[in-house]
């Protein structure tokens, strides 16, 4: 492997998939950070990673937490923006050559699409960005030479999957799910369900908001979605398999029957170490996987009566255009309120299923217009409550 310097940048380090690209930056001293951007949530770690990583150029989201900031820092030679002019000027930085999408939230779509016209490389790990603009990225990333990178475990492996096949030789892809901590439960049984509880994932330990989407499959809808715009295969020809283990992080069916799938323990850093460093791959010190300690791996098919979001997420994805985008605006809404106790666990599903009737749908959306949807979702579910 050719040995230089590559220049990243990082939207959402403050999040699980930005501190744990952190992490891969200091066992690796061919990684130089440019820029770093979070909300204003974690200002001391936000001020810590400064500190460590240096970057030219950060960007704190909320101005008054920014200016806070700029202050905390005014020893050093970086340059504190904020807001979204200040989010699209961090990731499109003339120095840095790969943008990670670390932010949680349909506020990844423009930083994204503005990095893609700067030319800048994208380890997508934001997946609300392809949901809802997927037919307006991939092409943009075509027209401007620019890779897609998954970060998303389960894209990751089908990527890898894929390396040196021919794409007109899928049959089908497998997109695995453990089922989350509510897997083989009924409605009724998480009807009462807290935050608490669905915040307990069995494999996984990420962010809140995509913890809760893994306790109601809503994830996995997410993750059919972006699948078919990543690898541009119909919907019909993507399945979901329930693998509780989470060793299996998804597979690729080709047309002579052969299956190639990808395994790991689960552990994040695995594939945002590949998208960074796509096609090498580097050592990583990490627990590798024992098959006689594991002794098995097994499979189920998905509970698409009990976990509704996923059985809607198909819907969605049927409709089309503007209707994936109230999908998952619907549910960030349901599941911000889900976490301030405000509506039950299955309510998340039936929020979503109610935005998606109300709603008609957009055929072709543009980014204003996905905007637009995502502020009238908003807007219709708030008189609900
Ligand atoms: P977290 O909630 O842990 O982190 C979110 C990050 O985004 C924080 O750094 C937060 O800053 C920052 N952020 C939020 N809003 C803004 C904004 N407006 N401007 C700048 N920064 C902002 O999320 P995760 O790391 O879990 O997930 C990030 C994305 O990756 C999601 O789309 C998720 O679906 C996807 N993903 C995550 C996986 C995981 O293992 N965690 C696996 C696969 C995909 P602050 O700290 O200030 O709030
Ligand atoms: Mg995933």
């Amino acid at each position: 492997m050719e040995k230089r310097i590559r220049h990243i940048g990082i939207i959402g380090s403050t999040g699980s998939i930005g501190t744990q690209t952190l992490d891969i930056v200091r066992s690796n001293d061919d990684l130089k950070v440019e820029i770093l951007s979070c909300a204003g949530n974690n200002l001391d770690m936000f001020e810590a990673q400064v500190r460590e990583f240096l970057p030219k150029k950060v960007c704190v989201w909320q101005e008054t937490a920014a200016k806070d900031f700029a202050d905390r820092v005014k020893d050093l030679s970086v340059k504190v923006v904020s807001g979204m002019d200040g989010l699209i000027e961090v990731s499109t930085y003339e120095n840095m050559e790969i943008l990670v999408t670390a932010v949680v939230g349909m506020i990844g779509i423009r930083p994204t699409i503005e990095a893609i016209k700067a030319g800048k490389d994208i380890a997508l790990a934001n997946k609300e960005t392809l949901v809802t603009a997927g037919h307006i990225i991939m092409p943009f990333a075509k027209e401007y030479g620019v890779r897609i990178l998954p970060v998303d475990s389960e894209h990751s492996a089908v990527f890898q999957s894929l390396n040196g096949e021919n794409p007109k030789t899928i049959e089908k892809l497998y997109i695995t799910a453990s089922g989350g901590p509510f897997r083989g439960m009924t409605l009724e049984e998480m009807k009462n369900k807290k935050p608490s509880d669905a915040l307990k994932h069995p494999n996984w330990a990420m962010g809140k908001k995509i913890t809760i989407d893994s306790a109601t499959m809503v994830n996995k809808g997410l993750e059919v979605m972006e699948a078919k715009w990543l690898f541009d295969v119909d919907v019909d020809r993507i399945e979901v398999v329930v693998q509780p283990q989470s060793i299996i992080h998804s597979m690729v069916g080709f047309t002579d029957g052969s299956i190639i799938a990808q395994l790991g323990l689960p552990d994040m850093k695995l594939p945002i170490q590949y998208a960074l460093y796509y096609p090498d791959r580097v050592q990583m010190v990490s627990r590798r996987l024992d098959f006689p300690s594991l002794a098995r791996i097994t499979f189920e098919a998905p509970d698409l009566d009990n976990f509704k979001g996923l059985a809607l997420a198909y819907k969605a994805i049927e409709k089309g255009g503007s209707m994936p985008t109230v999908f998952n605006a619907a549910n960030e809404w349901a599941v911000a309120k889900f976490l301030d106790e405000r509506i039950g666990f299955t309510e998340i599903a039936d929020r979503i299923e109610e935005a998606m009737d109300m709603h008609k749908v957009i055929a072709n959306p543009n980014v204003q217009d996905i905007l637009d949807t995502e502020k009238w979702v908003g807007e219709y579910l708030d008189r609900t409550v």
